[in-house]
């Protein structure tokens, strides 16, 4: 007891004491544990299953940035840690929490491995840069690859990867190492502006985004058409190589969305690979890097040893045909020359944990630097993993937080999870159709974890009128306006139930001869909380908004008068 008393008074006033113990002992344990104790808790009296958002006040209006830039100062001295804590815990407040409420995008919870992980590798704090330095997160980086490239067919001795910035960083590691495979002189000599890359109208804006950085520019990014259920039309890609190759240009790098974000469309990996490479050898070129951005949808690959037949985990017939037909889709996610696991997506681990993994490892000596290049690490008589490949430099061990996930739910508990996420959706859609007629579904054919659906103001196109172009522009934009009134209700009430929109969900063609895109709700089944039993409820509500715009909007001149 008067142990722990002076450890306290040690703990109150000494730098020191803001750190773990070096040697072990109890009190600081107790201490710390009792910390994170208070934080734990502080987040357990906020919950609220029965709303969306953590308890307490918290007014985010134009002022509120504003005010916190004028008021916020470096205290002159220290705050004792219980203070700082109560501080910390404030900022939860009314924060969006993933009850069964919470139904807006892939914006998952953090799992209790996830977390658990991520405090191990806190704990001592290595450098995922070097083993020497971080040999937890190098070994557990080694695992997981292997762990994931045996999962989706790559040959676990020759695949490589690690983990990186978000399923952006890993569309851009897929570029630069694009980039090198075609040019190997431009890290010394900079991008030829003579490549171009190629990813569909569904894409996530990852590839604009790595194009500006690489400097090759976006207006060399190709963006080919998709399909009515989000997919690449390879067709439309095959030509668009053709034109390419014909102005001189050369194909580099394609991007196959496996999971788009939206819609859970799945490009064909199989038909893609096999169609890019007919035309680059027809041509005497190679064959494009191919990307697939599984970022989201790859964990379905969890699915592909199942064994639908026997079910042994007794799923839903409609569920296995589901999931079937998802399995079927992601089979060849193999041929791909690079991918992605977004963990902190469907891998149920905390921010950043996405993983980079590639087909060859001898492709990252490609962007590896020379020994000369690093002079503090690596390139030494000791140490065997340097990451000197990665755009980063010191890197976060988070390969130790999704190595905790993987073991903690195994191939079942994901089977099951996922299932779980895919069974509600079905159930989700099945009631919109019942209870709500003047939605439709506009992903129907991309089962998932994810509905879309669109309203339509009295005398307006349906859905299959706008996805073959017998719409005119002022016709789709009164409809997408009308659907904006909708997005901005339910917005308004998301601390009720949180739902996601998008004005991106299909480019289609207009009757105009312009192309737009379409707007749509999006009911993201992303919590471990939301039942099939809370499908009604929750329908029920969407009915009584979705009314409500038809009444307050229908008659406004703008929305149904002729534009
Ligand atoms: C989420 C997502 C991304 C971006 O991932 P971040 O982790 O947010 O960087 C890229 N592509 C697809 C298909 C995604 O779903």
């Amino acid at each position: 007891m008067r142990g722990e008393r002076a450890v306290s008074e040690r703990m109150q006033s000494s730098v020191p004491s803001f750190f773990p113990s070096e040697d072990g002992n109890e009190p600081d344990r107790i201490r710390f544990v009792k910390l994170m104790e208070q934080i734990v808790n502080g987040v357990d009296q906020l919950k609220n299953p029965d709303g969306v958002n953590l308890k307490g006040e918290k007014e985010r209006t134009d002022l509120f940035y504003k005010d916190l830039i004028q008021t916020s100062e470096i205290p002159s001295s220290s705050t004792p840690l219980e203070q700082v804590n109560e501080d910390l815990v404030k900022l939860l407040h009314n924060h969006p929490y993933h009850t069964k409420y919470f139904l807006t995008n892939i914006l998952p919870m953090a799992s209790i491995p996830g977390i658990l992980g991520m405090l191990t590798a806190f704990l001592v704090n290595g450098n995922n840069l070097w083993d020497v330095y971080g040999p937890a997160g190098a070994e557990a980086e080694v695992r997981v690859i292997s762990m994931m490239s045996k999962l989706i067919g790559y040959v676990p001795e020759r695949s490589g990867g690690y983990t990186t910035w978000g399923g952006q960083g890993a569309v851009f590691s897929g570029l630069r190492m694009a980039i090198a495979k075609f040019a190997p002189d431009a890290p010394r000599l900079g991008v030829p502006s003579h490549f171009y890359t190629f990813c569909s109208e569904a894409a996530h804006y990852s590839l604009f985004k790595s194009m500006e950085a690489t400097g090759l520019g976006s207006s060399r990014l190709v963006k080919v058409r998709t399909m009515p259920d989000s997919s690449m039309d390879v067709e439309d890609l095959r030509s668009k190589l053709e034109e390419v190759i014909a102005n001189g240009g050369i194909p580099i790098y394609i991007v196959a969305t496996t999971g788009t974000t939206d819609a859970m469309g799945i490009d064909d990996v199989e038909e893609i690979s096999r169609v890019s490479s007919e035309i680059a050898a027809k041509h005497g070129l190679r064959r494009p890097h191919l990307h697939a951005d599984s970022a989201l949808g790859g964990f379905f690959a969890f699915f592909n040893e199942y064994d639908f037949a026997a079910n042994p985990l007794a799923f839903k017939p409609e569920v296995c045909e589901a999931l079937l037909g998802i399995q079927r889709k992601m089979n060849h996610l193999r041929l791909a020359d690079s991918l992605c696991f977004d963990f902190q997506k469907l891998g149920q681990t905390p921010y950043l944990t996405s993983l980079f993994l590639i087909q060859d490892a001898a492709d990252l000596n490609l962007v590896d630097l020379k020994e000369e290049e690093t002079p503090y690490v690596g390139h030494r008589g000791y140490g065997q993993y340097h990451t000197g490949y990665t755009l980063e430099c010191s890197r976060m061990a988070s390969s130790i937080s999704i190595y905790s996930a993987l073991l903690a739910f195994g191939m079942e508990g994901y089977q099951r999870l996922l299932a779980q996420f895919v069974e509600v959706n079905l159930a989700f859609r099945a009631a919109i159709r019942d209870e709500l007629p003047q939605a439709e579904i506009v992903n129907p054919d991309n089962p998932g974890i994810v509905t879309l659906f669109r309203i339509y103001p009295e005398g307006a196109h349906d859905f299959r009128d706008e996805c073959s172009g017998q719409c005119t522009l002022a016709d789709i934009e009164r409809t997408n306006r009308f659907n904006e009134r909708l997005f901005e209700v339910l917005g308004e009430q998301r601390d009720r139930i949180f739902f996601g929109d998008t004005k991106k969900h299909l480019v289609v063609p207009t009757k105009d001869g312009s192309s737009t895109a379409l707007y749509a709700t999006k009911i993201f089944v992303i919590s471990p909380y939301t039942e099939i039993g809370h499908v009604p409820e929750i329908v029920r509500y969407l009915k009584e908004n979705v009314e409500l715009v038809y009444e307050k909007y229908s008659e406004t001149p703008m929305i149904s008068g002729r534009l």
